[in-house]
């Protein structure tokens, strides 16, 4: 088990790729706070299932927290902190996608995105860090802490009518290469994921038509979507010991679709 004994917070993680994350933490051996944005009975029901699936109370604990909502993202810290005692990984992993033409795009929809998008991972990060630096050093572990973050092959590659999406990813990009440089004299790992097409609910109407679901798959040049469980790989690589020597970086999980994009 590559992550026995360390304690993980994942965003957005009812749903999807987070989900993914947060039960293959699990299986790793980790402790896993299994955050969800919430709202309604159903997202709350969803969480707890997570937390079902990943062995029980004893191993998971679902907390809702808006990530864009400076104290509720720190009553979150506090309370996973109090349930598991510390904190060794977090995983930005929430987002909110926009389709919609830019002329037309309102103030409220660009704050919207770039406050889940980017200022979730901002506070999360830094919440984390300051957890991170006031448990100090683990006699034989080199990494304080290791960050994670879901970006996307958009934080490169252009997106027609997703511009604020983009712009929040392409953020996140130089959040993660920033610092790199910054929390590496702290010994915290921080690196970004950038998932291709991968089936989730986020995709759920271009999924649900054959259509767009096949003109996206002739897109890939590994031939398939990519799966939850493909990022999960990644993440527990990433939140390992294995990665300690590695920061600061972006790693696609695409099956090669941003090397030969033809239409976004
Ligand atoms: P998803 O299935 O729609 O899940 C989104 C998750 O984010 C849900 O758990 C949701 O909670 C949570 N969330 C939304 N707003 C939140 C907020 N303000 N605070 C806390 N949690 C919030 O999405 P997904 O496809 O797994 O995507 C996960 C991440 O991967 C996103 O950052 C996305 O941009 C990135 N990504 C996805 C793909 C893809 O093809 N799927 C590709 C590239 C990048 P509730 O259920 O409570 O709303």
């Amino acid at each position: 088990m590559q992550l026995n004994g360390k304690v993980a917070l994942i965003t957005g993680a009812s749903s999807g790729i987070g989900r993914a994350i947060a039960l293959r933490f699990a299986r790793e051996g980790a402790k896993v706070v299994v955050n969800f944005l919430g709202g309604s009975p159903d997202r709350e029901a969803q969480a707890k299932q997570v937390v079902g699936e990943a062995g029980g109370e004893t191993v998971a604990v679902a907390i809702a927290a808006d990530v864009s909502k400076r104290a509720e993202v720190e009553a979150m810290f506090q309370q996973a902190v109090a349930k598991f005692g510390r904190l060794d990984i977090a995983v930005n992993n929430a987002g909110i996608e926009l389709k919609k033409d830019f002329l037309e795009v309102t103030d409220s929809e660009w704050d919207l995105v770039i406050a889940v998008n980017l200022k979730g991972p901002f506070l999360v990060t830094q919440a984390a860090c300051r957890q991170f630096v006031a448990q100090g050093d683990v006699p034989g572990v080199e990494s304080k802490g290791k960050i994670v973050n879901i970006s996307s092959t958009h934080e490169d590659i252009p997106f027609p009518n997703y511009t604020s999406y983009c712009a929040s990813k392409g953020g996140l990009r130089m959040f993660t290469r920033n610092l790199g440089v910054d929390l590496a004299p702290l010994k915290i790992n921080i690196n970004n994921i950038a998932p291709g097409a991968i089936a989730t609910p986020i995709n759920q109407a271009v999924l649900d038509d054959p259509r767009t679901r096949e003109e996206t798959t002739s897109e890939i040049p590994w031939g398939r979507w990519g799966t939850p469980e493909d990022v999960a790989n990644l993440a527990v690589f990433l939140s390992s010991g294995q990665s300690d020597y590695v920061t600061g970086a972006t790693y696609y999980v695409d099956g090669a679709l941003a090397l030969q994009v033809t239409k976004y």
